[in-house]
């Protein structure tokens, strides 16, 4: 897949006539964001909009609504009843052939009972894969001043005395991820509430029963929302997924491959990713996916880790991520590739929210430099860490079959999952630290980077060894 940035410039050319005036700002959302970002082309899906409904209408009155511009509901992202924050349902919406998105909003705009609509933005990774100046790239990411061998720009987590996160989960939003992989499985956290003997002697894993009670059937290892399955690692393409994994918790002192820096740890995957990027609809259903587990199966959830980016401002996201926020899950997120200033482009989402449980990174080489790709914001985006020559678990084709492999990849997808980790450290080592204290923790001890100073919040680059 290439990297966003590369199909961002050859979209801006397709769309980029499209005007629109200035939008009436009142309902709730920032639907003057979501014009301007349409009018630069960022892609979404054609004839789709999300829409958020006021609290208390249900779907005939929702249908009438959007019968009136002849679009109808497609998919229910959340349901009213089923969130805490006090909204209504969040539906995706068919458009009827010939209405543009931009239009669809306007005309939804009168409708009382609409609380906001937006696009369904696609969202890509931000990884190259096989950086060929680094395919035999070692683990620098992982190390420190001390460890053998040492660099003083890695993460420092092979300094760390232990490097157990074994009590904590980190939910990875992305692709599926390899959770057979050698260096993986150990790590590979099962659903609590689908795990297990249910009352009538079935296995709760196989039984073809929502046991938990979530709305999704036996989502052992997570879910694809992007096939609507328990089947996250669907093979060779759930490649970039698997690296995020690995960099968060590749098993440690296995004589296996890599380490990652929680070298025991539980991982479990939403994947919405797929050949084609990933939806807001699915990245909002993610998000909730995981803040759903902890608040109702008390799941020691810190952390959710997303290498994605790429569509323009969602108030559905934002919402979703305040709701994680709630819940105490922090939403480490990559700063982006392209090399811009997040701090004024409105072109970073979802790492540019302001939302208080959000950490952004930003992508490090092995010398200390910012990584040219690497997005920037002195506000908004809050630390570096290592995100070029990275080498990590993927899967690979061997005489026919999938099997374990490794790889090198480069990318601000690369450098989140490190903090991810990180966070989850941290969270080990103080049980009783808050979302928002474990964030604080990881930003006081970023350790002073001239490559980063004025660049990210912090000023400088992640370092664990103060934990
Ligand atoms: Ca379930």
């Amino acid at each position: 897949m290439f990297p966003y940035y590369r199909k961002w410039g050859v979209r801006c050319g397709l769309l980029a006539l499209a005007v629109f005036a200035a939008a009436p700002v009142l309902a709730a959302g920032r639907p003057d964001l979501a014009f301007a970002a349409l009018a630069k082309g960022t892609p979404h899906v054609a004839d789709e909009l999300i829409v958020q409904f006021h609290a208390g209408f249900g779907p005939a009155e929702q249908a009438r609504a959007l019968a009136r511009i002849g679009a109808s509901p497609a998919d229910m992202i959340v349901a009213g009843g089923r969130r805490f924050d006090g909204k209504g349902d969040l539906v995706a919406v068919k458009l009827p052939r010939g209405l543009a998105v931009a239009a669809a909003m306007r005309n939804l705009e009168i409708e009382s009972i609409v609380e906001f609509s937006e696009p369904n933005w696609i969202y890509q990774h931000l990884a190259n894969s096989n950086d060929p100046f680094y395919t035999n790239g070692s683990l620098w990411g992982m190390y420190g001043d001390t460890s053998t061998p040492s660099n003083q720009f890695g993460s420092q987590a092979g300094d760390a005395a232990t490097n157990n996160c074994g009590g904590v989960w980190v939910g990875i939003i992305d692709e599926g991820y390899m959770h057979t992989h050698e260096d993986l499985a150990a790590n590979a956290g099962k659903n609590p509430g689908e795990t297990g003997t249910a009352a009538n002697g079935s296995n709760k894993e196989t039984n073809g029963v929502d046991d938990d009670g979530n709305g999704l059937v036996d989502d052992v290892r997570g879910w694809d929302f992007v096939n609507n399955n328990n089947s996250v690692f669907d093979g060779l393409s759930d490649d970039h997924g698997t690296h995020v994994a690995g960099t968060i918790g590749g098993v440690g002192n296995n004589s296996k491959g890599v380490s990652g820096v929680c070298w025991s740890i539980k991982l479990m995957n939403a994947k919405f990713l797929g050949n084609n990027g990933g939806t807001t609809a699915n990245a909002i259903k993610s998000v909730d996916y995981f803040t759903d587990l902890k608040t109702r199966h008390a799941l020691n959830m810190i952390a959710t880790s997303n290498s994605w980016g790429g569509g323009g401002f969602s108030q559905g996201l934002t919402d979703a991520i305040g709701r994680a926020n709630t819940a105490g899950i922090l939403f480490v997120a990559a700063a982006g590739n392209s090399n811009v200033d997040c701090d004024t482009s409105s072109s970073c989402y979802p790492a540019e929210y302001a939302n208080a449980n959000i950490i952004a990174v930003a992508s490090l080489d092995s010398n200390g430099a910012r990584s040219s790709f690497s997005n920037f914001g002195a506000t908004t985006i809050d630390i570096g860490a290592p995100g070029r020559g990275v080498i990590s678990t993927v899967p690979v084709r061997s005489r026919g079959r999938i099997v374990s492999g490794y790889a090198s990849y480069s990318g601000t997808s690369m450098a989140t999952p490190h903090v991810s980790g990180a966070a989850a450290l941290y969270k080990q080592r103080n049980p009783e630290a808050s979302a928002s204290q474990v964030k604080s923790a990881i930003m006081n001890s970023a350790l002073p980077t001239s490559s980063l100073n004025g660049k990210v919040a912090t000023d400088g680059r992640l370092d664990v060894s103060k934990f």
